[in-house]
């Protein structure tokens, strides 16, 4: 396997098991026609990664997650992954505001999953089951992803509420182990996730950058606060 290079991160070989993932600098958005870079941002996505990810595990949820290492990087379970992105929501924002024509920040009577095709040629469009069939991921593999999918925003929603913290929508990716089992990849970030703060309503996620809603590296910074209890250590 050689390196792969992302726009958010280095995926780097470490050997048949594990690899490194090395969180960037460089933001995105609206599949990379915005692009900038905010020192600060891989440590601490990094960081809240493997936050949530180690909450995930000690809740049942099988992730790709096996350590920090250093700085800006994570050791990773080896998965080859699946072209999907599974998206949750909770309440209105971002593109289900625009497909259904609802008004941002109604709360949904129960989660949503979409599923989408990691395509950046494509623009990475919204596909269903059917078409999941026809990219070679099997019902059962697609039923088990939005069972976890659903798991993990009962175990996540609930975290960030006791933060007074709400967790809008987010992205997860899923990949099969050595082993053949179905494990949960990428990142749980505030690039992959929107967050609001409960009271102020206010963004501590990428829309920050999407909207020029502010500060990144502040907003993300008052997540990591809000989570950890700490002040972020470094830029
Ligand atoms: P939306 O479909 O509203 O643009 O995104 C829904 C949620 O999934 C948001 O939390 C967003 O950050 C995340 N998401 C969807 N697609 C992508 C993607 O290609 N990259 C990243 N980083 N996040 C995504």
């Amino acid at each position: 396997m050689d390196v792969y290079e992302g726009k958010a991160k280095k995926v780097i070989p470490l050997d048949e098991e594990k690899v490194i993932l090395e969180f960037k600098d460089d933001a995105t958005a609206f599949n990379g026609e915005k692009k900038a870079q905010f020192r600060g941002k891989g440590w601490l996505n990094a960081q809240i990664s493997a936050h949530l990810f180690k909450i995930l595990e000690e809740k049942g949820v099988k992730t790709h997650f096996i350590g920090i290492a250093g700085d800006n990087k994570l050791i990773a379970e080896r998965l080859r992954m699946y072209p999907l992105e599974v998206v949750v929501r909770n309440v209105v924002a971002g593109s289900l505001k625009k497909r259904l024509l609802l008004a941002e920040g109604t709360e949904l009577p129960e989660p949503i999953v979409e599923l989408y095709y990691k395509d950046d040629f494509l623009g990475d469009p919204m596909i269903n089951q059917y078409h999941a069939k026809i990219l070679g991921i099997g019902e059962d593999e697609l039923r088990e992803m939005e069972r976890t999918a659903l798991k993990v925003n009962e175990i996540l929603r609930e975290y960030f509420r006791e933060k007074g913290i709400i967790l809008v929508d987010f992205k997860l990716e899923f990949g099969k182990n050595a082993r053949g089992e179905i494990v949960l990849g990428d990142e749980i970030s505030p690039d992959t996730c929107r967050f609001w703060d409960a009271e102020t309503m206010e963004s501590l996620d990428k829309d920050v950058f999407r909207f020029d809603k502010g500060d990144l590296i502040s907003a993300y910074e008052r997540l990591y606060e809000r989570l950890t209890g700490e002040a972020p250590a470094r830029r």
